[in-house]
């Protein structure tokens, strides 16, 4: 008896400290507005795939355009909700395996696992459409409230160096798109350090949106 009662409650509060570390893990690994994973809860996503043998991947990086004038034209309250609402796009347009996390602001960012080129451009361009053909809110007033998307698509990536690299890629390919149009989808360019990408050809542009 006495033994128990000196180990029992050692162990029930290493189970009750355990659980709550988790707990706060989880907690700081996410977005509280969206629920997706957060910069950081991908960040260890990574590293933990990093860690293990792994075929690559390819990022996804997703602004919303002109999302400023979103707050400005309907509050701060409805841009939370057109954030929420794109969130839950980019979930239905990746596929199972595939990662979307908010990176901040109004910039999302979706991890294709694999690289495969043809793959990640498929996704991307199903992010972009289905953003671009969804009613944001429901109700009276929001009819006109429509809003699109503009990604960049990094090289493959398979590590801490080439992670840097594509993300660095992704947002270059991110500001083109931006200067030239928006609502589209735009490649990284290649670098020296890239594999070569053998069914699609790089650096130009592959999907323009219809005017
Ligand atoms: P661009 O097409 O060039 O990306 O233009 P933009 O207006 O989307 O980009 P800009 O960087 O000018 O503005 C982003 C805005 O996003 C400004 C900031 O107030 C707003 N924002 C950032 N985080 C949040 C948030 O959590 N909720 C809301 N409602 N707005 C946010
Ligand atoms: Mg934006
Ligand atoms: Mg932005």
């Amino acid at each position: 008896m006495c033994s128990l009662a000196t180990i029992i409650p050692p162990a029930i509060v290493w189970l009750v400290l355990r659980r709550l570390t988790d707990t706060l893990r989880g907690v700081a690994a996410h977005d509280p507005l969206t629920q997706l994973l957060n910069r950081r809860g991908l960040g260890e996503l990574l590293d933990a795939s990093f860690r293990r043998r792994n075929t690559g991947a390819r990022l996804l990086l997703v602004d919303i355009d002109h999302f400023k004038c979103i707050n400005d034209n309907y509050g701060h309250h409805v841009g939370d909700a057109v954030l929420c609402a794109v969130a839950g796009i980019l979930r239905g347009a990746v596929r199972k395996d595939d990662v979307v996390c908010r990176m901040g602001g109004e910039e999302f960012a979706a991890i294709c696992p694999g690289g495969d080129a043809e793959t990640a451009l498929r996704v991307a361009e199903c992010i972009r459409s289905s953003v671009e053909s969804a009613a944001m809110l429901e109700g009276p007033g929001y009819e006109d409230l429509r809003c699109t998307v503009t990604v960049g698509i990094s090289e493959r990536f398979a590590d801490h160096a080439s992670w840097e690299r594509a993300m660095r890629a992704a947002d270059a390919a991110l500001y083109r798109g931006k200067n030239a149009g928006r609502n589209r989808v735009e490649w990284a360019l290649p670098s020296p350090a890239s594999d070569p990408v053998p069914t699609l050809q790089m650096g130009v542009e592959l999907v323009r949106a219809a005017p």
